[in-house]
Formats: structure tokens, sequence, C-alpha cells
């Protein structure tokens, strides 16, 4: 086992890294940026490196820094956490260079699953049902206009370089189309720095729905159920949850088992989760997350396994502490990601927490790196914290999050916790009767009222 582990992140994610590597008995690292001497990470690390100015390009993604971090240290692994440098395939390779351990897949795996256009490809030659599309990449507009008259509109337009759920646009006719391409192109260029995009049909009802895995590089590959993160804004995930809503134990079996099956082939190391949109009762592959993924704790709640414990011991060398069959879904789990934006027009709020009580009770539980008196700074994301709640069933834990949702008391900057107060009250969200486009058409239709 490793002795040392340097967590390459900061925030929640940086706690949650340090949390399990503690419980496994191991000595931790924090890395911060001068904007974050003050974070929680670095109070509860074992030992920390400031490695530069508050911009994340010279500090969390400075590859050197790291490496002089782990070296100054005598650390002999690093956890990328999520975003930052945890899907670049160079980085995994440096480090390998440098007799560090990456606590994550296989450089090439992520290499290939970064690239949304060869993902596909994979995952199609794995079995893995995917969304009808072009086969590539698409580069003019005639093909273009040949692959949506097939396929049938409407089509939506995807950077192969996409992330984060930008690079995306939506064509309804012929003539959207050549206009979407244009910008789809010019904004995957400006983004990602990659023009390539590739063209799916466009989904109308579909919920998001991945299923997490764990794999031990050596064949060996189980799956652990689904999340249902349909509850979206702008593409990214507000509200996650499982089990789905929308499936059964029979669905939930077929389609773990057509993943898990994959990845057994591909020899996939550490946890990864693969996305799929579900219409109609079938699975569409949209892409594969070669991460730990911040609504992970949901299936840690529902099966009482330690993705990040897994993550660890399987970079180790060791295999997973699980087998298929000891993977039993318990009850349902519920994630809110509380961000520092106001509630109604997400404009993000920086700032200093005046006052912070989290809730507790049982099947309550609050990952975040926030405390009274933080500052948070204005050059990260806006995630003030995650709160994830557990019941024997999906009322029990409905009842149980409108309780600690009352409970949390966030002072001195805006927060998205009165948009959740009023979605756990809402009739449609408690008979789980909601698609990706539900939470956008809610707000735009004034469903919030009057929140302040
Ligand atoms: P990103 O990597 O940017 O998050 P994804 O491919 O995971 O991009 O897609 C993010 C979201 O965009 C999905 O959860 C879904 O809401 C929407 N989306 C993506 N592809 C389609 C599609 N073919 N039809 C309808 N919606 C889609």
């Amino acid at each position: 086992m490793f002795d040392k582990i340097l967590i390459a992140n900061r925030g929640e994610i940086a706690l949650r890294i340090l949390r399990a590597a503690k419980e496994l008995g191991i000595a931790t690292v924090a890395v911060h940026s001068t904007a974050d001497a003050d974070a929680m990470h670095v109070r509860l690390a074992d030992e920390s490196v400031c490695i530069g100015p508050p911009a994340a390009r010279d500090s969390y993604l400075n590859i050197p820094a790291l490496i002089a971090a782990c070296e100054i240290t005598g650390a002999d692994a690093i956890h990328p956490g999520y975003g930052f440098l945890s899907e670049n395939a160079r980085f995994a390779e440096v480090l390998e260079h440098h007799r560090i351990a990456f606590i994550g897949p296989k450089a090439e795996h992520i290499r290939i699953m970064g690239d949304k256009i060869e993902a596909k490809r994979t995952a199609k030659r794995l079995g893995i049902p995917c969304v009808p599309g072009s086969e590539g990449g698409i580069t003019d507009e005639d093909e273009a206009k040949r692959v949506a008259k097939e396929i049938g509109y409407p089509v939506i337009i995807k950077a192969a370089a996409g992330g984060g759920g930008r690079g995306m646009k939506v064509a309804r006719t012929e003539e959207d189309l050549v206009h979407a391409l244009q910008t789809a192109k010019t904004e995957a260029k400006a983004a990602f720095g990659d023009d390539a995009v590739y063209i799916e049909k466009y989904l109308e009802k579909p919920r998001h729905i991945e299923i997490q895995v764990l794999g031990d590089g050596k064949g060996n590959a189980i799956h652990l159920g689904e999340r249902d993160c349909s509850l979206q804004r702008r593409h990214q995930k507000v509200w996650e949850e499982g089990p789905s809503p929308a499936l059964n134990t029979e669905m939930r079996e077929r389609i773990g088992g057509v993943v898990a099956k994959a990845m057994q082939e591909l020899q996939y190391a550490g946890a990864g989760t693969i996305e799929f949109l579900y219409e109609d009762g079938e699975f569409y592959f949209i892409e594969m997350n070669t991460r730990i993924q911040v609504e992970h704790p949901v299936t840690e709640m529902i099966t009482g396994i330690d993705l990040v414990n897994e993550q660890i011991r399987v970079a180790a060398g060791h295999p997973l502490s699980v087998k298929q069959e000891d993977i039993k879904i318990e009850g349902h789990a519920i994630e809110c990601r509380v961000n520092a934006e106001h509630p109604s027009t997400f404009r993000p709020s920086p700032g200093t927490i005046s006052y912070f009580h989290p809730p507790g009770g049982l099947g309550v539980r609050v990952d975040s790196a926030a405390y009274q008196g933080y500052r948070i700074p204005p050059h990260y994301d806006s995630l003030v914290g995650k709160l994830i709640v557990h019941g024997r069933t999906r009322n029990e834990c409905l009842m149980r999050l409108r309780r600690a949702l009352d409970e949390f008391v966030v002072d001195g900057i805006d927060t998205t916790l009165p948009l959740f107060r009023t979605l756990v009250r809402n009739p449609e969200i408690q008979n789980g009767q909601y698609d990706i486009h539900w939470l956008e058409n809610f707000l735009k239709t004034g469903g919030l009222g009057e929140t302040e």
C-alpha cells in the first residue's frame, strides 16, 4: 500500500480523498494555491505545499509544481479528484515516468474516453448501445445533411473534446443544421482548442442515467447500479439520485451487466461512470467519465462501498474488496449540489460565510470544505457543499431531505438551498416524473416564484 498520497485538488473532494486515505492509514499531502492557504483541506492534511498563484493553470493544473511537491514530501501517489488534471492522459503518463502512482485508470483509457468520437466507437465495439449518429467526426455541410437526414431531425451537434455541458447545438431543420454546425465548430475551437464535432439524434424526453463501475485493471470489473441525474440546468447536474425512479431491478441488471462486461474486456482500472440517455425503455451511451464523480456519494450511500478507498486499493495493485454478488442496493439516496449562487438568477456569489450550520442526524451526509468565516474565493467552482440523504424508501429519503434542507443554514452569501427546498416539495419531483428538460422548463415558467 502507499505510504503517502498527494491530493492534487481542493474543496470538498480534497477532503473526501483525505478521509479515505486516513482510514487506510496513509499519510496525506495537501497542495494549494495562494488563494487557498486557509482552506480546510490544507488544515486537515498531514502536510501541505503551496504550488502557485490563484489561477488554476498556475497552481492546480501546474504539473511540474505537483511533481516537485511529491519529491519534496516523498509522496508515492497522486489522487487527482475530479476536474483539474483528473482526465489528463499526459499527466498520468508523466507521473508514471516519475514513478509516482496515478490513482485513476490507465492513460490509454483516459485518452480514448476523452475523445467523445473515439469513446463512442469503443463503446459500440464493446457492445454498449449508443445514440444513433455519425460514425466519426463531421467535416462538411453535405456530410452533416446526409447523416441528419438518415437519423432524422432533430439532431444535436457535439464537440469531440466537449465537457461541462459546453459545445452542444440542436438543429431541428436542415436550415438550422448549417448554422448549428458552424457555431458548434467555432465554439468547440474556442473552448477546447479542437473543432472536431459529431452528430447524434437529439432525444426529446430522455432521462440521464449513469452506471458506476469499478475495475481492478486486470479484467475484473463490477457495476454498482445507477444514478439518475436528469435534473440539470445548462446540461449541468443539480440533483442526483439512486436508484432511478424510472428503472426496475431487471433493467438495472441488464444494463449493468452489459457495462460490467465491457469494462472487463477493456481491463479498466479504478472508478468510472458510463453515462446514458434513457428513453422509452432504451439506453443510449453518451460518454464515459474516467474519474470519481461529484455525485459518487449517492452510490456509496445505497451500496455501503467506499469508492475512493477502492480507487486507492486498485492503484496500489490490490484486487477490488468486493465482488458483483456482494453489491446490494439498499434504500434510496439523493444528493443536492449546493452552490454559492443566487437561487433563481444563478449569479455567482463568492464572499465570506458568516454563519454555517450543516444538518445532521440519521442518514444525512454533508460533504463540504466550508466553515464559518470561510471566504469562498472567486477563482474556482461555486460548490459550497453536497447534501446527501439516505432513506429506506424514496419517500423516507424525500422527507428526510426536506427536514435536512430546513436545518441547513449558510449566511453571508447566496446559495441554491432555497431552490432545493422548493424542488423537494414539488409533486412531479415527488412522483419521480422528470426528464432532462424538466428543471429548465420549471425555472423558465417561474416555478420558483418569489425566491429571495
Ligand atoms: P458533457 O461531457 O459536456 O457533460 P454529455 O455528452 O455528457 O456532455 O451531455 C451532457 C448533457 O447534454 C446530457 O446529460 C443531456 O442532458 C444533454 N445531451 C447530450 N446528448 C444528447 C442527445 N443526443 N439528446 C438529448 N440531449 C443530450
